[in-house]
Parts: C-alpha cells; structure tokens; sequence
C-alpha cells in the first residue's frame, strides 16, 4: 500500500502485511513504519459508519 511519508516528502510503498489497523473515535486509522526512514507513518481511512 501507498501511503506518504511527511519525512521522505514522498509516497512511500508498505508492505501490506506490516500494516497495523486500529480505531480511534471510530474512525479507522492504518499504522506502519516507513522501509525508508523508518518513521512512523499513520493514515486515516474511511470507516463504514452506520449511523
Ligand atoms: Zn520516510
């Protein structure tokens, strides 16, 4: 998975499997590392929320 990497200013590629899932508010939020710098890199997408 793509995600950008605020250190590297750039997109970085994931390996899926490193990816950590979580929810905070409900919200989902993608946690991994970047191969790169190794900084922490977290992405939030969209939940399907049921309102
Ligand atoms: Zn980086």
């Amino acid at each position: 998975m793509e995600m950008f990497c605020l250190k590297c200013r750039k997109k970085v590629d994931v390996d899926n499997n490193k990816i950590d899932e979580s929810s905070i508010n409900g919200r989902k939020m993608l946690r991994a590392s970047c191969p790169q710098c190794n900084s922490g890199l977290a992405k939030f997408v969209k939940a399907s929320v049921s309102l």
